[in-house]
């Protein structure tokens, strides 16, 4: 008794750092040494010596694929999953998070809106219509930890039970799976082993807010793949390296106070180290994802840098469609289904984005029961789990034009 209570004592540290194992690029790679890539990129942005033909577009389109790689029986990750979490990933990097009206005054000044938008692939390699999404089933568990032949991680590679990316000039490969109880991880720039391990993975408990991440608990904002979006665009953690305490270790990012270490949960008012008050509401902190808001405005240029240097021929013409058809072609493409892990009832479109929409929501006696704006996002969530279980009439609007619908709650 008393040893098996010895034992767990001994545990609980390791258990709950476990719980909070949000990323693995520390632990991946050594961003101070051995990274002569990266190294002379930074020391070309501190001098200055950057072509001149990088300066930030107006709005840059990236294709991503999606390859889920999973065991049997596990929950795959459906298309309004992926759809739902690519929302998110363009509202924050857009600086129209789900937290950004929580940030804390003293930052808002620092807060950077990247113009970069992120889509499903449409186009496969061999030149295919494709939904963006593959899916492999695979007998290796936890395979985003396992290794084979010359390190090579097994997830990334066909032969190892994994999935081979695609082209990583032209696509960011997000391959998601089992990762033994961390959340994410990406490639750094420049830093991959081999070229096919170059992108991000997510555990698919943590991918988006529904479906298979709809039970995460402090993970299950979607804000997972933003902070390792930001790595694969050259961010460091807002502290710098590891996991210790150091104030001379930076993410060498001007405009982010100078941090010891991470922050975990979601700290309250003034946290200060280093003789600066900290931003732990930063999408490079480890904070929850309840906590997470903005980017700065000098990790934005950084990002856009990165995206110009290591990966230019990824934004090309057509890769991602911005809707500019009439609402009731849209309207067709819609797809309407009911998530049970959030309750929610999701409505999505994978074909772009549409401009504004009036949603309205109605009770089968006439009453209004909701009344809301869905604007620049490809999927909508309708909570209706507060209200009875039931027939419901969905009316969008955009414009002279209108839609109705019945749907059933819980169904
Ligand atoms: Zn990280």
């Amino acid at each position: 008794m008393r040893a098996t209570l010895m034992y767990m004592l001994l545990l609980l540290p390791l258990l709950m750092a476990g719980q909070r194992n949000r990323c693995d690029v520390d632990q991946r790679f050594d961003l101070t040494k051995s990274n002569p890539v990266y190294q002379s990129f930074l020391s070309r942005i501190e001098h200055g010596t950057l072509p001149g033909n990088i300066e930030p577009r107006s709005e840059s389109y990236f294709p991503v694929v999606i390859h889920v790689v999973m065991r049997e029986p596990l929950q795959p990750v459906s298309i309004a999953q992926a759809i739902q979490q690519l929302d998110v990933l363009n509202a924050d990097f857009a600086a129209r998070g789900n937290n950004i009206g929580k940030l804390r005054d003293e930052f808002r000044p620092l807060v950077g809106d990247a113009q970069m938008k992120f889509c499903l692939a449409t186009v496969d390699p061999q030149g295919q219509p494709t939904s963006g999404i593959t899916h492999t089933t695979t007998t290796v568990q936890d395979i985003a930890l396992q290794t084979g032949e010359g390190g090579r991680i097994a997830i990334h590679w066909d032969e190892l039970g994994g999935k081979t990316g695609w082209d990583p000039t032209r696509y960011i490969n997000i391959w998601i799976g089992e990762y033994g109880g961390i959340l994410g991880s990406a490639s750094f720039p420049g830093m991959a082993n081999y070229p096919e391990e170059i992108g991000l993975v997510i555990d698919p408990k943590y991918f988006g807010s529904i479906g298979a991440a709809g039970n995460s608990g402090f993970y299950s904002g979607g804000h997972t793949l933003t902070h390792e979006m930001g790595h694969f665009f050259g961010l460091k953690h807002i502290w710098g390296q590891g996991t210790g305490e150091d104030c001379n270790d930076s993410d060498e990012i001007e405009d982010t106070p100078n941090a010891a270490g991470p922050y975990y949960d979601c700290p309250q008012g003034v946290q200060e180290s280093c003789g600066t008050s900290d931003m732990y509401q930063n999408f490079m902190d480890f904070t929850d994802d309840r906590c997470l808001a903005a980017f700065t405005h000098d990790q934005v240029m950084m990002m856009q840098t990165t995206a110009a240097v290591f990966y230019p021929d990824l934004d090309v013409e057509g890769t991602c469609t911005v809707y500019t058809d009439t609402f009731d072609r849209w309207y067709d493409q819609l797809v309407w289904s009911y998530d049970q892990a959030s309750g929610t009832y999701v409505i999505y479109n994978t074909d772009g984005w549409m401009g504004k929409i009036e949603v309205q929501v109605y009770s089968v006696d006439g009453r209004l029961v909701l009344e809301d704006v869905w604007e620049d996002q490809l999927s909508y969530l309708l909570d209706l789990s507060h209200g009875a279980a039931g027939v419901y009439v969905v009316r969008l609007v955009s414009g002279e034009e209108e839609f109705v619908r019945k749907i059933v709650s819980g169904e």
